[in-house]
């Protein structure tokens, strides 16, 4: 995961005052996701050595992923792709419900699989070169959505569920590869039929605090916060003691380009869930865990994995992710902070609004002008 540019924080209004929620402990007991076997799954993408493109790792992993999934009933695709020198591998999975409803759309989430070659950020120079683990990136997505897959196919959902998992998101100077690879290839029936892209990056910190994520989409941002604080993990968390702080920081919109921008540029209602502050804040970048040697097992925990998995699963259960638009459907967290720092829209919204009163009034100006002028001529003429 990389930002463009250094992550910058400002507050923003919610779409839906969703603290005005009241959190339903009891919700929980019916949630299934199991996060101490998510984080076994974690354990064992770094078990098999940094998942760079093209690596034995890498070639395991999918092949492991690809077994798993079609033992579960998932019908699964490898997309292969080139650029520059890469050759990279994205992994597609299709569950065919037998519930679903004609002319429903389709639910994506992703999560990039590919951990980073090298630890750039590493306090020690001479580890800089050296692969990282990605415990936090790249393997705590990846090991949500692997848990969320067991539990699809007994949820017997009206709508379609898909995962995408990346690869070469986080390759030295050239990240998202794969989720652009996979956007540039979709049809516009295929763009046309997707309802929501979810993607999970960095969601395993010990620590966890979401952000809001730039750009976005803000009415899907509002679901999660929704079902945050109908489960108890809104601030505050009042259900459980793994975090009693809350895992949500949504006040905070963090700008971050990562593999959920591809589809968000196509039109899809995209976002990104991310702690985008892994380890030491004041270390700058993303923290001071953030592509080091130090993305270890030690620094993510099974609670932030059950925590964000539960989310999701009392979400796809309770429809949060299908046909989730309200009014404000057309707000986005991208319209504080756009992505080439392009400030005309604000300013000709600004504009537009002034237009319609300023003609009023050159109307009347002129109509008063007129009579003036005709009560004028008419006195003269008397
Ligand atoms: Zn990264």
């Amino acid at each position: 995961m990389l930002s463009s540019s250094l992550p910058s924080t400002f507050n923003e209004v919610s779409v839906r005052p969703s603290s005005t929620v009241s959190p339903d402990c009891g919700l929980l007991e019916n949630l299934n996701f199991n996060g101490s076997r998510a984080f076994s799954d974690l354990e064992w993408q770094v078990s098999l050595g940094p998942r760079i493109p093209e690596s034995n790792a890498s070639n395991e992993f999918r092949n492991n992923l690809s077994e798993f999934l079609e033992s579960l009933g998932y019908v699964v695709e490898s997309q292969q792709h080139q650029h520059l020198n890469y050759n990279f591998t994205n992994v597609l999975a299709k569950y065919s419900s037998p519930h679903v409803q004609n002319n429903v759309k389709t639910v994506i989430f992703s999560a990039h699989y590919d951990s980073r070659n090298i630890a750039d950020r590493d306090g020690n120079e001479s580890l800089r070169s050296r692969p990282i683990d990605g415990a936090n990136d790249g393997a705590s997505g990846t090991a949500v959505l692997m848990e969320l897959a067991r539990l699809i196919p007994s949820m017997n959902l009206s709508y379609s569920v898909e995962f995408l998992w990346t690869d070469a998101e986080d390759q030295g100077q050239n990240f998202t590869l794969g989720s652009k690879a996979w956007a540039e290839n979709l049809t516009f029936e295929e763009i046309d039929d997707i309802e929501a892209f979810i993607l999970l990056d960095m969601v395993g910190d010990k620590d966890l605090k979401l952000h809001k994520i730039s750009p976005g989409n803000a009415s899907l941002y509002g679901q999660i916060e929704l079902i945050a604080h109908r489960l108890g993990y809104g601030p505050n968390a009042t259900c459980q003691t793994d975090f009693p702080q809350g895992i949500l920081d949504y006040q905070k919109t963090t700008f971050v380009f990562d593999d959920h921008v591809h589809p968000h540029q196509l039109g899809i209602p995209s976002i990104d869930i991310m702690d985008p502050v892994y380890g030491d804040e004041s270390y700058g970048g993303f923290g001071s865990l953030w592509h080091t040697t130090n993305d270890t097992i030690d620094n993510v925990s099974p609670e932030a994995l059950t925590a964000v998995g539960r989310i999701l699963e009392f979400g796809l259960q309770n429809k949060y992710f299908v046909n989730f638009y309200n009014d404000e459907s057309t707000n986005d967290t991208q319209q504080n902070q756009t992505f080439d720092d392009n400030i005309t829209t604000d300013a000709g919204t600004s504009a537009e609004k002034y237009i319609l009163p300023s003609l009023i009034s050159i109307g009347i100006f002129c109509l008063l002008v007129a009579l003036f002028v005709y009560r004028l001529k008419k006195v003269r003429a008397r």
